[in-house]
């Protein structure tokens, strides 16, 4: 192989290993947590702080219309007890009595309507813990393929790796030395038609040429990287 047909293929070794530890580091952190399942987690959390949100709303409000009740009764007492006798004061009572009978009715719809919400609430926890359980199912079935995908992969990052020393080793030393020094990623280019396929510039005549010798080490003009006739 020429010199720039070998940096080509050691290029190529580098973006497979690349690619392999991406994806390593991608299974890695699938198998460490499953989105999925901390997706339903957080979910049943937030499920589970609601219901109890009403549950705590329930038992004020239970207080509540105990102590309205009781003041209700009170009142009620006194207006039947006959004792208060003054029409003003009577006419004040009647208004007040009233007023707590209507407000003790309104409490008692809101108390009913609450009761419905946490009902909602606990079945959507119910739900929710449905929804967790079968995400670990499937997570927990997921992960046998998982880890032998990620000792697939770690076996041919092994491979790469050892491939691409070698392939290193092979390189003369002037090629190698105008690779290191390209600063553009990747730093060679295929050249197809006479035209650099990273920055499609065409390439110049005495380019070519200097190509198909495949020689010495020639660089687009454009963008600087080391060109490889495909
Ligand atoms: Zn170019």
């Amino acid at each position: 192989m020429k010199p720039a047909q070998l940096l080509l293929a050691y290029q190529r070794l580098v973006e497979r290993e690349r690619e392999l530890r991406d994806e390593i580091e991608r299974l890695e952190s699938l198998l460490a947590s499953d989105p999925n399942v901390a997706h339903a987690e957080a979910a049943l959390a937030e499920a589970r702080e609601r219901s109890q949100g009403i549950t705590l709303r329930l038992r004020e409000s239970d207080r509540e219309r105990e102590t309205h009740r009781t003041k209700l009764r009170s009142r009620e007492k006194e207006l039947m007890s006959g004792r208060i006798r003054n029409p003003t004061e009577l006419m004040q009572l009647n208004t007040e009595v009233q007023h707590l009978r209507s407000s003790f009715a309104d409490e008692e719809e809101a108390e009913l309507r609450l009761m419905e919400e946490g009902e909602l609430a606990e079945q959507a926890v119910v739900e929710a813990s449905e929804l967790v359980q079968g995400a670990r199912e499937r997570s927990a079935n997921d992960e046998p393929q998982l880890r032998g995908e990620l000792e697939a992969m770690q076996t041919e990052l092994a491979a790469v790796k050892a491939d691409s020393e070698a392939a290193w080793a092979e390189i003369p030393a002037a090629a190698r030395n105008a690779y290191l020094r390209i600063r553009v990623h990747p730093p060679v280019a295929e050249v197809d038609r006479n035209q650099c396929l990273v920055c499609h510039v065409t390439v110049t005549s005495s380019g070519m040429q200097a190509l198909r010798k495949g020689e010495e080490i020639v660089h687009c003009e454009n963008c600087g990287r080391v060109l490889v006739l495909v």
